[in-house]
């Protein structure tokens, strides 16, 4: 039985005081603890954020990492850096990073390795642009990103993984994948899985949706068999939006 999780991307929204407000926000209201919370929050409120959710069952992710330990990296945070906050998960290959920062399979795939090195369980985003499903060449683009996400991870390794299946024309567009579409898509990545390891490995992995999901449209997007949980930008930065994902 895999665990629904719904995790927040902030993005680069929220200072560390304004974040503190809104963790303070969450908090406050009564979650349902058979879903689990993650908030991938700024790095510079990291630190506050894990301070103020421990005991509470929310868990903190970071939205990026560099594959290396240390070293001549300038502006980069990395793995050690986010062990010692004790981050549970890590968000790689999010579109906005592969569009606007070069992010490619290849370096993915690296910080992959690095995150499960260090402990940290990683988000991993996939998905195709507009241009590439109007072409019907999403289903092709997608089952290579996992696979070069993948490349040479063990498949105990691979279990601790969580994998975002975002279509980038759905991200911050209020334009929502249709939940068969959703559907169909989760459930190739699965497939994909299955091909590189086995049946039981694709079984035992989470994937989520990801894309203006809402309120009104959580629920739906949940019912599908290979939906386990999403991965949300506008959404989260709203505690009674957050907490109506988490308690849909
Ligand atoms: C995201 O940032 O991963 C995302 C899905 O954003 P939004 O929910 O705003 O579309």
């Amino acid at each position: 039985m895999r665990k629904p999780i719904i995790a927040g991307n902030w993005k680069m929204n929220k200072t560390i005081s304004e974040a503190a407000q809104l963790i303070g926000d969450i908090k406050r209201e009564t979650l349902n603890q058979s879903v689990e919370a993650v908030l991938c929050v700024p790095y510079l409120s990291i630190g506050k954020a894990k301070e103020m959710t421990e005991g509470s069952g929310i868990k903190i992710g970071a939205q990026n990492m560099h594959w290396e330990e240390n070293g001549a990296f300038t502006g980069e945070i990395s793995p050690i850096m986010l062990n010692e906050l004790k981050v549970d998960y890590v968000i790689l290959g999010h579109s906005e990073r592969r569009q606007y920062f070069n992010e490619t399979d290849e370096t993915v795939n690296k910080k992959v390795h690095s995150a499960i090195a260090h402990g940290i369980a990683p988000i991993v985003c996939v998905g195709e642009t507009l241009e590439q499903r109007r072409d019907n060449r999403h289903k092709e683009i997608v089952r290579d990103q996992v696979k070069g996400a993948f490349l040479d991870i063990d498949k105990n390794d691979a279990k601790k993984t969580v994998i975002a299946y975002e279509p980038i024309w759905a991200i911050g567009t209020g334009e929502t994948a249709s939940s068969e579409q959703a559907e169909e898509m989760c459930a190739l990545v699965r497939n994909t899985i299955e091909e590189i390891y086995d049946a039981e490995t694709a079984e035992s992995i989470r994937i989520q949706y990801g894309g203006s999901v809402k309120p009104g449209n959580v629920s739906e997007l949940m019912s599908m068999d290979n939906i386990d949980g999403a991965l949300v930008g506008g959404a989260s930065l709203k505690s009674s939006d957050f907490v109506k994902l988490i308690n849909y």
